[in-house]
């Protein structure tokens, strides 16, 4: 069943493997429909700064009950720390798990995401890189029930895997300015930044062997995490993640294309 393009929405989902090219797609969507991008990356950066803020020195795995397999109760912890400031408590829970390179548990994403989806009044955002897991797919159902708000559609940028390994082993990165290179179609000046003459470097996460593992992520977690939001009646829009020729006119045409056949 095709669907008119709506003139309205009150939150869009965008998911898509890691590289496929989502944020050309979220501006789109953001500009069309005047919505404001809620990037779980930012919230994490976010929450990290306000616990380095709070410039607490001590160790925090006495905030882990290892027995327990949790965080000892938020009333102690807020005694330890001295602030019963929840941000300065859920940054802190953050920054335990980032700072030993460990997954993040759902349950503290879940409750990151709530604290900024509920900033908006929950609507008039696009949400990126949540939810992730079916975990966070059944928590944020419930939330938009509980908070008599509304998911509209889901935007799935897709790429086959060869194309994103492909793009992004070939990456490189400002360390001074952040700038963005790619070796074949937007290359640096003779390996050295455009803007300020730093030389460039490959990210970390941009070697082949991290790739795969977030691709296999995607597969392995994040697609059953779409397939039930669309089983519970959230359409689903795919978009595809490469264009023969990438122009900003392309991308929207493409976009909207995807939304009039979401099913
Ligand atoms: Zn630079």
């Amino acid at each position: 069943m095709a669907h008119e393009i709506p003139e309205k929405v009150t939150n869009v989902i965008v998911t898509g493997k890691s590289g496929a090219g989502k944020q050309p797609r979220i501006d789109v969507l953001v500009e069309k429909y005047e919505l404001e991008q809620l990037s779980t990356g930012d919230i994490f950066r976010t929450y990290l700064g306000n616990f380095d803020n709070y410039d607490y020195d001590g160790d925090l795995s006495r905030f882990w009950n290892e027995k327990e397999d949790d965080f000892i109760p938020d009333k102690e912890i807020a005694k330890e720390l001295g602030t019963e400031d929840s941000s300065v408590i859920l940054g802190m829970k953050a920054k335990f798990f980032v700072e030993q390179g460990l997954f993040v548990p759902d349950r503290i994403t879940n409750a990151l995401f709530e604290s900024f989806f509920g900033k908006k009044g929950y609507k008039g955002q696009v949400l990126d890189g949540y939810p992730r897991t079916l975990d966070q797919s059944k928590y944020l159902l419930n939330l938009i029930e509980e908070k008599n708000t509304d998911v509209d559609f889901i935007l799935w940028v897709d790429s086959p895997d060869d194309l994103i390994i492909q793009r992004t082993i070939k990456r490189r990165i400002c360390p001074e300015c952040g700038k963005v290179f790619h070796l074949e179609y937007k290359p640096p000046d003779e390996g050295k930044c455009t803007e300020c003459s730093t030389e460039v470097i490959q990210r970390s996460d941009d070697t082949e062997e991290k790739i795969r593992s977030r691709l296999n992520e995607f597969k392995v977690k994040t697609l059953p995490a779409i397939d039930y939001l669309r089983e519970s009646g959230i359409p689903v829009a795919k978009v595809p993640g490469h264009l023969e020729e990438f122009t900003e006119e392309n991308v929207r045409r493409s976009v909207l294309d995807a939304i009039e056949k979401m099913e």
